[in-house]
């Protein structure tokens, strides 16, 4: 029972969220449409992926190379998939060819093979530099002092483009104690782009117990999991 409710209430907790989404952006003096929804489907099977998509989803992300293989064969191209775990370079190969933008390049070497593959797969991949805006020892991502010269170098390689920035906030009870890591990759966002001329227009912030903070401080990309598909399993 408590399964056929949840499976049934996929549509509404979209919508549920969407209006979040909608209200925060308003209390930030934005437009709602100016924010994507990445629904985060690891672990959600190709079926409800497909009832998402139903309901209006048109963004995904997953967060392995070999869990998205298998789903993108289901789905195809009808979404924008994002990737948006750690990416190992032996799987930047596999990456180049599933994803159609990668939040998580976190080192020169990184963004180096993902340039080659995008390269021998003939398209542009889009990225964005992961930030370790929180100083934990735990995260990935460069720390903010770094992220200027990656943003510089991933830049210069054929075959990328980036676009953004992405951070993971603190994981507290309370989002209000990561606004301050979320107002720090605002503005060094806003600091990358006068600094070296590049749109860098996506922030990627935001997760289901905090994306309207990150909204109120500039996401717009916001990665939201469990609020859509309910507790993972597993
Ligand atoms: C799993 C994951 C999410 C979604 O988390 P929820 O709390 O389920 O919304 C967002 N971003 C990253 C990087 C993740 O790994």
């Amino acid at each position: 029972m408590a399964d056929d409710k949840q499976e049934s209430s996929l549509a509404d907790n979209l919508a549920r969220v969407r209006e979040r989404i909608a209200r925060a952006a308003e209390r930030a003096g934005r437009r709602p449409d100016q924010i994507c929804l990445v629904a985060v489907t690891k672990t959600v099977p190709a079926a409800r992926i497909r009832e998402a998509v139903a309901a209006g989803v048109t963004d995904v992300g997953e967060n392995y190379v070999q869990e998205a293989a298998a789903k993108r064969a289901e789905i195809g191209a009808a979404v924008t998939w994002h990737f948006i775990g750690h990416l190992q370079r032996n799987k930047a190969g596999q990456a180049a060819r599933l994803f159609d933008i990668i939040h998580t390049v976190d080192s020169v070497r990184l963004a180096e093979a993902l340039s080659r593959r995008a390269q021998q797969l003939g398209r542009r991949l889009e990225v964005l530099v992961q930030v370790n805006t929180s100083g934990e020892t735990t995260k990935a991502g460069v720390p903010p002092e770094e992220a200027g010269a990656l943003v510089a170098q991933a830049a210069s390689l054929d075959g990328l483009a980036v676009r953004g920035l992405m951070t993971i906030g603190r994981l507290q009870p309370d989002p209000e104690e990561a606004r301050p890591e979320f107002r720090l990759l605002a503005a060094l966002a806003e600091k990358l782009r006068r600094e070296t001329g590049l749109d860098l227009p996506w922030l990627s912030m935001g997760m289901s117990h905090d994306f309207e903070v990150a909204i109120e401080e500039g996401a717009n990309l916001v990665r939201v999991g469990t609020a859509i598909f309910g507790p993972r399993r597993g």
